[in-house]
């Protein structure tokens, strides 16, 4: 049943545990569209457990972005429970972002009946780069004239005005496999390949320009006397723009190797384009901004090395402003909280933009 008290329906929600692609991201589903519905929205639970909600009001729509899954294994709850400490809520997607999506409804509530119309989408497999709601995301995009997206904000209460575009690819390194001792100057080693490999692609890692390669993961060979046949290895690539995308994208794709009978194939792609700062996003900053500084808060913005579905939707060319959820830290970690007594301040900023004619 909906709960209009935030505390119990954090509890409620931190309750049912959502990891993607779970039963209990369905139940997150249900619960949500219980919530939005009492709200008075149009209300549409889509395959694979996406929410879709419209409510009327003035203007053109904003669209308001969510996520329902989280990151944290079914059973987690009994090591991790929710708790209230002081100003502390404790509890796994209590920051990332089940505590956003009490504040969004909370907002909701509070902007008032001359506040914009709105159309929210929450995803159910955000945490999986949102694979089953492209197109139903691109959809809800369509004819809004803002996103304003509820995860959380930088653990300095600072907004994401920018987000890095991210990719995962896979190399394989194939070699000719020979005896370590009688016959190795006969083999090419797949294992020594992929090392020059990992060095080239970790070189490629810039600060400056906001271009990050991390090989996560490795594996190769079979036995310490077999010049190894195969090795291969997981990546994670990040970018700041488009620019980066594709030269990135060609390094990977024309990787040569070094060792002659040694072949290599790339495979993978770029799950979430880069979320890039523009002109229109840059206002909604600033109005965000202003009103901010009504309710005492200071507010600054920041680019993030990880993504969200605000990447999807900017790449459609709808100004984004991310970042307008619940103050806490600790995403994906143990110590995953939030601040309560910060939960109404940025539900006033939310409420304020929600409410504000100009976006
Ligand atoms: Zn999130």
């Amino acid at each position: 049943m909906p709960d209009p008290d935030p505390l119990a329906l954090l509890r409620d929600l931190v309750e049912i545990e959502s990891p993607t692609y779970s039963l209990g991201v369905h139940s997150m589903a249900v619960r949500m569209a219980e919530e939005l519905d009492a709200l008075g929205g149009h209300v549409r639970l889509l395959d694979g457990d996406h929410v879709v909600a419209d409510l009327d009001g003035e203007g053109e729509p904003l669209l308001l972005l969510g996520h329902t899954d989280t990151v944290w294994e079914e059973g987690t709850l009994a090591t991790m429970p929710f708790r209230v400490e002081g100003d502390v809520a404790y509890g796994p997607g209590v920051y990332d972002m089940k505590g956003g999506l009490v504040l969004m409804l909370e907002a909701v509530r509070q902007a008032g009946p001359r506040r914009r119309a709105l159309r929210v989408f929450l995803t159910a497999d955000e945490e999986r780069g949102s694979r089953t709601a492209l197109d139903a995301l691109r959809e809800a995009a369509r004819g809004v004239a803002a996103a304003l997206v509820v995860e959380p904000p930088t653990a300095q209460g600072h907004l994401k005005t920018a987000r890095k575009g991210l990719g995962r690819f896979h190399v394989a390194i194939t070699g000719r496999p020979a005896h370590a001792g009688t016959s190795i100057v006969d083999g090419a080693s797949a294992v020594e390949e992929l090392a020059h490999q990992i060095l080239r692609l970790h070189a490629l890692t810039d600060h400056e320009r906001g271009v990050t390669v991390n090989v996560g993961v490795v594996h190769g060979g079979t036995r310490e006397n077999v010049v190894a046949a195969y090795a291969h290895a997981h990546l994670d690539v990040r970018v700041s723009n488009r620019v980066d995308l594709e030269r990135l994208e060609r390094i990977l794709r024309t990787l040569e190797p070094t060792i002659e009978g040694t072949s290599i194939q790339v495979e993978g792609e770029w799950t979430r384009p880069p979320l890039e700062r523009t002109s229109a996003g840059q206002r909604l900053f600033v109005r965000a901004r202003a009103i901010g500084r009504e309710l005492g808060l200071e507010l600054e913005q920041a680019t993030s090395g990880g993504g969200s579905d605000g990447n999807l939707v900017g790449a459609l060319g709808v100004p984004v402003l991310d970042g307008l959820g619940a103050e806490g830290k600790g995403a994906h970690a143990h110590d995953e909280q939030i601040s309560l007594s910060a939960l109404p301040v940025r539900t006033s900023l939310l409420a304020g933009l929600l409410a504000d004619p100009g976006l």
